[in-house]
This record gives structure tokens, C-alpha cells and sequence, in this order.
């Protein structure tokens, strides 16, 4: 793999301390993950291991705020999920899993929650989970029917949610819940924390692609949480939370980068060392422009990414954030996918055989269109920051869909 692109060549290309993280993570990744990607993928077990090896280089604590004991660095955050996704997307999952609720944290929480929370995800001691869809409903977030009932000095939580990441293993999970029938403002976060009365995490899926982390169905009934635990002012932590999420999706980016990077590798790899009427299959010249449509994808994928993440870094927000991170989300995601299924084509046979990597990239590819919101969300949004709302006419952010 080349290396990052010069930090000379913009403002917002990766500096030293991107460099340093980019390679101790390479070097961890070909040493350490890309022996265990397989076996995690085909056993669809927890990857514990992997879990603690980022906590011990300290890994967790990249995007967050120094306060917390973090070097402050989304884009820092995106080259080790890069790197990681390379060779195993569920270890670069790890990263992304324990990042989701710390945006939603810092933009809605209370003091006392920041530092109840924050030290111990970013050094490991806490996981967390982050739940807003429902069987019903997913990309229209309108739709959730979880409850949350005040009672005396807490919150009563009724209700069902599915495909909750991380659930199986996490202390506590940021919970979407109303608490009205307004159609977002009654819409809060809870911190539900594992031993909660009432609260549930059902089984995991059996899932096509990111298999070693669980998502799971969470079941509350009548579960009782304490006032404190709502996230941030009743309801004003929705609008927030999800602003907060637009900021943190060049992370989702990130892993597409890093999986399209990992499937073109492997891609080259092949093609050079099979022959096919009596040369080398890397020189035919059909081959040969398939490989390099797949590096300009990646390339393309990995400066929008980039960007992206040095805006949330600057302090970028609102419109001008959701259109570059949705883009860079929706870019980095569907070229994974077209060059993990390019990549599969170039192996022939022996990319339908499970002897083989390349078909997991295939697999996690085609989640990574999905989830965090699906690529067509990704372009509503960007849409609306072009056209405003349909039927409205203003540019803006208004509307409906699934922002993570
Ligand atoms: C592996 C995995 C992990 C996940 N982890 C989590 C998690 O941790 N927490 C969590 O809350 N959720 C999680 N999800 C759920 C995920 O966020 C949702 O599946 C996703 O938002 C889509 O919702 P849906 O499946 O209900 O599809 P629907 O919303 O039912 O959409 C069906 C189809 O219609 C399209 N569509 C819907 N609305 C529009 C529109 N307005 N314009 C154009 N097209 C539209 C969608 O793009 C999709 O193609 C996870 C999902 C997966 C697969």
C-alpha cells in the first residue's frame, strides 16, 4: 500500500501524528488481526483478544477530547479504523462501536455524565451500545414506539429495539425512547445500563457480514432508570444526539476505505501470481483496468474521508458537515462494494470459496451500504443540503430520515 498522500498537498491531509498512528497500527495490524480475521468471521465469536490489544496500545482514546485523556483527533480516529479494516473489519468495528455514543455524550450529556462515562471509554473499562431502531422502523426514526414513562424520580422504558451493536457485551447503551407524542422533540436518550430491572438483550443475528461483533434485539418492560440518566435536557438531547452522529460518520467512512483498500490488495496479489493462457493474469489489460479503477476508488474514498474528518476536527457543523461526511460515508461505502465485488470476480472460483479471504470483504461490504444510515439516507441528506426538503424549497437540514 502507498503511503498517506503528502500532508504538503492540503491542509487537511493527515500530519505526523496521523503518520505515527497509521504505522504502529499497520504494523500491529499484519502482526497481531490479519492472523485472527478469518477464524473471528467464520466463528462469529466476540473478538476479546482483538478488544483488549486496542485497549492496551491505548487506541480507544484517539478521538477523544483531552479532558478525557484523548488526543482530540477524529481524522486520527479514521486512519486506525483504516488500517485495522484493511485486514479485519470486526477489529476496525471494535474502534467504531466504542466511538458511536461519545459524540452523543459530549453534545447531550450533563457534566456528571461526561466524566461518569467518557474516562472509561476511552480507556477501555466501559462499552457501550446505541439503539434507535426498532422493527418497524429504521431509516424514519419517527416511527420509534419505545416509552419512556416519568415516574416519581425516573423513567419507565417500554418497549422493543433490534440490531443493537455491541449490546451483548456493553455496561450501558444510549437508548432512543419518547416521552411525547411530538414527532422528534419527545424523543430522548437514555443511559440503560446493564443490570437494569426490566431491560433485556435478546439474542445475537446470525449476520452475512460483520459477524464478530453482535447486534442484538433489546427488550424493556417497564425497565426503571433513573432521571439522570436521560441524556441531556428532555427533549432537546434528539436534535443533538443526531448532529452529534453526522460528526462522527467519516468513522463509517473510514472502515470503507480501509476494507476497499484491504480487497484491492488482495486483488493484486492474485492476479499477479495466477496465470491464465500462458501469462500472468495481472497482464491482461482488461485486469489491468479493473485494478485501476479500484485504486482510483479508494484514493477518491479516502480524501473525502479525510476531509471529512478534518472538518469535524476544525469545528465544522451543521449543513456543511452533514453534506461531507453523508458523502463521504455514501462514497467510501459503495466503492468498498464495487471493489470487494470487482475483487471477488478477480479471483474467479476461488472467490466463491471459503478458503479464501476475499469473500468476507464482500460480506462486510455490502453492510457497511446499510448501516449508520443507508446510502440512500447519505444521499437524502446531501440532497437536502442542495435543495432543501422536498416541497419546501430551502436549503437546509429539515426533514425526515435516519441521520446514523
Ligand atoms: C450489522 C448491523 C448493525 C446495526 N447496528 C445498529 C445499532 O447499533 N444501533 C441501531 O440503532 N441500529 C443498528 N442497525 C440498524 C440500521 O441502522 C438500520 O438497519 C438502517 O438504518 C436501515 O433501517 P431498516 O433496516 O429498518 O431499513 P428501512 O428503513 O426499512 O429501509 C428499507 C429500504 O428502504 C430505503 N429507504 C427508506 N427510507 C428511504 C427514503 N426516505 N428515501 C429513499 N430510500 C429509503 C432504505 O435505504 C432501504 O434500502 C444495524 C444494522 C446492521 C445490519
Amino acid at each position: 500500500m502507498p503511503d498517506l498522500p503528502s500532508a504538503a498537498a492540503g491542509s487537511f491531509l493527515p500530519g505526523d501524528d496521523q503518520r505515527e498512528v497509521q504505522a504502529l497500527v499497520r504494523r500491529i495490524a499484519a502482526e497481531r488481526v490479519a492472523p485472527r480475521a478469518a477464524a473471528i468471521d467464520r466463528d462469529a465469536a466476540y473478538p476479546q483478544d482483538m478488544f483488549d490489544l486496542l485497549r492496551d496500545l491505548g487506541l480507544f482514546t484517539l478521538p477523544f477530547p483531552p479532558e478525557y485523556g484523548g488526543a482530540g483527533s477524529l481524522l486520527s480516529g479514521c486512519v486506525a479504523i483504516e488500517e485495522l479494516g484493511r485486514v479485519c473489519y470486526n477489529t476496525a468495528y471494535l474502534l467504531l462501536v466504542q466511538w458511536t455514543p461519545i459524540g452523543a455524550i459530549i453534545a447531550a450529556g450533563t457534566t456528571a455524565q461526561k466524566q461518569r462515562l467518557l474516562p472509561g471509554l476511552a480507556n477501555g473499562t466501559l462499552r457501550a451500545g446505541f439503539s434507535l431502531t426498532e422493527p418497524q422502523s429504521g431509516s424514519d426514526v419517527s416511527g420509534i414506539r419505545t416509552r419512556a414513562r416519568r415516574d416519581g424520580d425516573g423513567y419507565r422504558l417500554t418497549g422493543n429495539k433490534v440490531w443493537c451493536t455491541n449490546a451483548a457485551v456493553s455496561d450501558f447503551i444510549l437508548v432512543a425512547a419518547r416521552t411525547g407524542e411530538a414527532k422528534r422533540g419527545a424523543i430522548n436518550f437514555f443511559i440503560v445500563e446493564r443490570d437494569t430491572a426490566g431491560f433485556t438483550v435478546g439474542r445475537a443475528e446470525d449476520k452475512l457480514g460483520a459477524r464478530g461483533i453482535p447486534s442484538s434485539a433489546l427488550f424493556l418492560d417497564d425497565a426503571c432508570v433513573p432521571a439522570e440518566n436521560m441524556l441531556g435536557v428532555e427533549g432537546q438531547g434528539f436534535k443533538s444526539v443526531m448532529a452529534a452522529l453526522n460528526a462522527s460518520r467519516p468513522l463509517i467512512a473510514a472502515r470503507g476505505v480501509g476494507l476497499a483498500q484491504g480487497a484491492m490488495d488482495l486483488a493484486a496479489e492474485y492476479v499477479s501470481n495466477r496465470r491464465a493462457f500462458g501469462q500472468a493474469v495481472s497482464d491482461f489489460q482488461g485486469v489491468r483496468w479493473m485494478l485501476a479503477d479500484m485504486a482510483i476508488g479508494v484514493e477518491a474514498a479516502r480524501l473525502l474521508t479525510y476531509r471529512a474528518a478534518a472538518l469535524a476536527d476544525a469545528g465544522a457543523h451543521g449543513a456543511e458537515l452533514a453534506r461531507a461526511a453523508a458523502m463521504a460515508k455514501c462514497f467510501a461505502s459503495d466503492t468498498a462494494m464495487r471493489v470487494a465485488t470487482d475483487a471477488v470476480q478477480l479471483f474467479g472460483a476461488a472467490g466463491i470459496s471459503n478458503d479464501y479471504p476475499i469473500n468476507r470483504y464482500f460480506r462486510d461490504a455490502k453492510v457497511l451500504q446499510i448501516v449508520e444510515g443507508t446510502n440512500q439516507i447519505q444521499r437524502n441528506i446531501i440532497a437536502r443540503t442542495l435543495l432543501g426538503s422536498p416541497g419546501l424549497g430551502s436549503t437546509g437540514l429539515g426533514g425526515g430520515g435516519r441521520s446514523n
